[in-house]
């Protein structure tokens, strides 16, 4: 349930705002290259511009570690978001400090600048609480709508709320309300999808979804992981060594538990990863050597299919193999096609598993698509985040 205070329960009008935002985009050649965390933000930007705020908005972009990057600036993002909004955005040289009061001052209502990259600043991730304050000082209001970084305790996501009073964006309540909503009112059967490199990423997740789902269907470099656990050779394949005997304590849990636990039966290995290099269906029993597994079979894609066909609902994090070399993209293909056909509700996180589906054209086929990688793995592991907890209660 969402119980935090949202800007939809409060005056702004007049207010200065200082809103968090995810604007943490790939840029390419002084470019942003993908502007959907900048799209992400524009309805609660939209909301406080027009409810007469005066808004200045902050984001950390790439890891500059406490120091200026000339490459790390923010006016590329600046200029992507000044065309999105068809409105000019004025962007400062700082953070915090002098120079910001008196932009801030100076503002009128529906006015919008943009802060530079908080991770200039030692204090940002430090979360110092002098550079909190610093950050807080010119304005009446903050705002949180970078989901993606709720799960990181900086000054601009936890420290700062200490001075002003703080509310969720709307990006940031859809997300709550989304990904809590798969936590609270699981649909039966709900099957959950777990891909990406390493069981050791995922435990708590796994071991939340085996609590709670119906069917937990593994696949990726986490799905080597559990097949040498259960004794399987796995040839060259990735997996996590060390890993072994926690992963099958899993196992175990599983089998003690409601849910049921699905492994690969077939997987697609190959000797050399590369796009289009030969390769063959094995049982797990039968990879030794050179061989690699990169993706699951077509047996195993038939079966997971087959599970999510009868599903309510799905939630999925990371793909089920090497999805940037094709072919090794087929399995994670298959399945997006399978939770789409299914008609349950689908809710997915992941960068690379976000990134793969809208490589093949099915993100659109899913009802919610998380906009956190981390945070999102944190939130469902039923931890709280230090930028949800910062939030006012309603
Ligand atoms: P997400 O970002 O969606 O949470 P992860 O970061 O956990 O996913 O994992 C994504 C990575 O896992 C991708 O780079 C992909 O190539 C890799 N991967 C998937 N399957 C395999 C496999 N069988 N062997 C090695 N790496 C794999
Ligand atoms: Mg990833």
């Amino acid at each position: 349930m969402f119980e935090k205070k949202s800007v939809e329960d409060i005056e702004v009008k007049g207010k200065k705002v200082l809103m968090r935002v995810d604007f943490n985009v790939p840029l390419e050649a002084g470019q942003v290259r993908d502007d959907s965390r900048i799209r992400a933000a524009i309805p609660t930007i939209e909301m406080l511009l027009s409810g007469g705020a005066r808004l200045a908005l902050a984001s950390h972009l790439g890891r500059p570690k406490g120091q200026y990057a000339e490459d790390l600036v923010m006016d590329p993002v600046a200029e992507r978001l000044s065309v999105l909004l068809g409105k000019k955005v004025s962007k400062l040289n700082s953070s915090a400090g002098r120079e910001v009061k008196t932009a801030v001052e100076q503002m009128s209502e529906g006015d919008l600048l943009m802060l530079e990259n908080l991770r200039f600043e030692k204090g940002e991730e430090e979360n110092d609480s002098a550079y909190a304050r610093e950050l807080a000082e010119p304005f009446d209001l903050f705002v949180n709508d970078a989901f993606g970084t709720a799960h990181r305790a900086h000054a601009s996501t936890a420290g700062v709320a200490a001075y002003i009073p703080a509310v969720a964006g709307l990006l940031m309540k859809k997300e709550i309300e989304e990904l809590s909503n798969c936590l609270e009112n699981p649909q039966r059967p709900m099957s959950a999808i777990l891909g990406g490199a390493k069981v050791s990423d995922k435990i708590n997740v796994i071991k939340r979804f085996l609590t709670l789902a119906d069917n937990l269907l593994v696949g990726g470099g986490m799905a080597n992981t559990f097949l040498a656990a259960k004794g399987h050779k796995m040839g060259a394949s990735f997996y996590e060594k060390d890993l072994l005997e926690e992963a099958a304590e899993l196992i175990k849990e599983a089998d003690e538990s409601r849910c049921r636990l699905m492994l690969p039966v077939d997987l697609a290995v190959t000797k050399e990863l590369k796009p289009g290099s030969y390769s063959e269906v094995m049982a797990p029993s039968d990879i030794d050597g050179e061989w690699k597994a990169v993706d699951i079979g077509p047996e195993t894609a038939a079966l997971y299919s087959g599970q999510l066909e009868q599903s309510e609902m799905i939630v999925w994090n990371g793909p089920l193999g090497v999805f940037e070399v094709p072919p090794f993209d087929n399995g994670t293909e298959i399945v997006a096609e399978a939770v789409a056909s299914s008609g349950a509700y689908s809710v997915i996180g992941g960068g690379d598993l976000v990134a793969a589906l809208e490589g093949l054209g099915m993100s659109g086929e899913i009802s919610f698509i998380s906009t956190g990688g981390g945070a999102t793995l944190e939130f469902w592991e039923g931890k709280e985040l230090p930028g949800i907890k910062a939030l006012q209660d309603k």
